[in-house]
């Protein structure tokens, strides 16, 4: 299982739309190439289901092709079942030359006077489906050799078909694992305290969620499936809706609840509906820094909705180096989340103090709250704490809870 994700990476897949639209230009492109170097009048990639043939990619010289992409034929009917079975020839110059092609009523029909198939194989030795190109007319000059080049772009297309059959059946199971959390009601949320750090007084708690079940991986990991599997907002949603029902056990003493969400999800979902109903001065949406932002003009407005109505935002992990202060400028937060790598050895290193001790002075100025997340020891909370860091976050102060048990904490130093 841990596999699929690894594999999700080395596919270089971000979700399926865009790699199956390069798949079917690649293999559109060789089809085209081919067609036109053999000077046929129609070349096609058909794949074989069941009792059926599905046409993938349809090429054609034709102002009227015969049938385009998306066009089902039963398997008996036309060539591509004969010439894998060796009943037919994969090279047909002439048809009116090979009595088994003339009893193929398309051969007449369409009409067939020359031929050309080729099985595309996968590497387990299934046969996909064909790669065929034909013309009305017969041709003899057609070649053993054209029909190599044929086989060689065949190769290449079973290479493309079985990438993306792969990746199909890697979303399919990333699918049906994210289906079963969501179905089980999950994912299982815990909150972890933020402190603040002069009187160690709680003052939120951040919503995480955890993950029963295989494969054993991160929560980031599991939303980055999501997105792979085209369910990163379901799962983000079902996050944020099971953590809003602990909303007054975490919330208790004007403690506010802070909940982790990507751009692209505030973009496109409807946030204010999700929230309704809760004391929204008492919620703050945490945005990663880790995620492309592609629309600041669209994620700005989502946000003013919210923030109308008293949500606050916090830019999440900041000085991690990726969107750096790109979102800090645009979304002009009301909190800035220290990163960990930031935290760490910050009591040692002068050039993460310069870069800590910047951004609490930008904080002060722009009235923005300064979280230091990841605080593991002591030595990490005096400098913080020296830099000027108000607030702050780490399994030294209290670790991730159940909602039941928040109600007791208070910072742990
Ligand atoms: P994040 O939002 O930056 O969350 C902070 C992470 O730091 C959490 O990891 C937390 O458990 C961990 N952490 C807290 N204190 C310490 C510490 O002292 N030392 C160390 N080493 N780690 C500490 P977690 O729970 O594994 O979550 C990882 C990331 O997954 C989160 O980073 C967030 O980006 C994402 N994530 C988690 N839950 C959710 C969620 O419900 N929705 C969304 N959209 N993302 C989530
Ligand atoms: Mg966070
Ligand atoms: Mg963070």
């Amino acid at each position: 299982m841990q596999q699929e994700s690894v594999l999700v990476g080395a596919l270089g897949w971000r979700g399926g739309e865009p790699e199956k639209l390069r798949y079917d230009e690649e293999v559109e492109s060789a089809l085209k190439a081919v067609r036109q170097h053999l000077g046929m009048e129609i070349g096609f990639v058909s794949e074989f289901l069941g009792e059926e043939r599905v046409f993938r990619h349809v090429d054609t010289s034709l102002a009227e092709p015969p049938f385009l992409a998306g066009h089902r034929l039963s398997m008996e009917e036309g060539y591509c079942r004969k010439v894998v079975a060796g009943e037919l020839p994969e090279l047909i110059p002439d048809t009116s030359l090979v009595p088994a092609a003339l009893d193929i009523p398309e051969t007449a029909l369409l009409p067939i006077g020359s031929h050309m198939s080729v099985p595309i194989r996968l590497s387990d030795g299934t046969v996909y489906g064909t790669f065929c190109c034909f013309s009305s007319w017969p041709d003899t000059s057609l070649s053993v050799r054209d029909l190599q080049t044929m086989r060689a772009v065949a190769d290449m297309v079973a290479a493309q078909v079985e990438a993306k059959v792969t990746s199909q059946k890697v979303q399919e199971s990333l699918r049906s694992r994210l289906a079963a959390v969501l179905t089980a009601g999950g994912p299982h949320m815990i909150y972890q305290p933020i402190i603040r750090l002069d009187d160690m007084v709680v003052v939120g708690a951040e919503a995480l969620a955890r993950f029963a079940g295989s494969p054993h991986q991160s929560p980031d990991r599991w939303f980055a499936d999501a997105d792979a599997a085209g369910m990163r907002s379901e799962l983000e949603f079902a996050a944020i809706r099971n953590a809003l029902r602990d909303f007054f056990a975490v919330s208790q003493e004007d403690r506010y609840l802070a909940l982790n969400i990507s751009p692209k999800i505030i973009v496109g979902g409807d946030l204010a509906a999700v929230l309704e109903g809760y004391p929204l001065d008492r919620i703050v949406l945490e945005l990663t820094e880790h995620e492309h932002v592609e629309d600041y003009e669209g994620l700005f407005r989502a946000l003013a909705r919210v923030r109308a109505r008293g949500v606050r935002i916090a830019v999440d992990d900041a000085g991690s180096g990726y969107a750096s202060l790109r979102h800090v400028l645009s979304i002009r937060p009301d909190i800035i989340k220290l990163d960990i790598s930031l935290t760490r050895a910050i009591e040692t290193d002068p050039v993460r103090q310069a870069l800590a001790a910047a951004i609490v002075a930008f904080g002060c100025h722009v009235s923005c709250r300064i979280v230091a997340e990841g605080i593991e020891t002591e030595a990490q909370l005096t400098a913080l704490r020296a830099l000027g860091v108000e607030y702050g976050q780490g399994y030294l102060l209290a670790k991730p809870l159940p909602a039941a048990d928040l109600g007791r904490t208070t910072g742990g130093v």
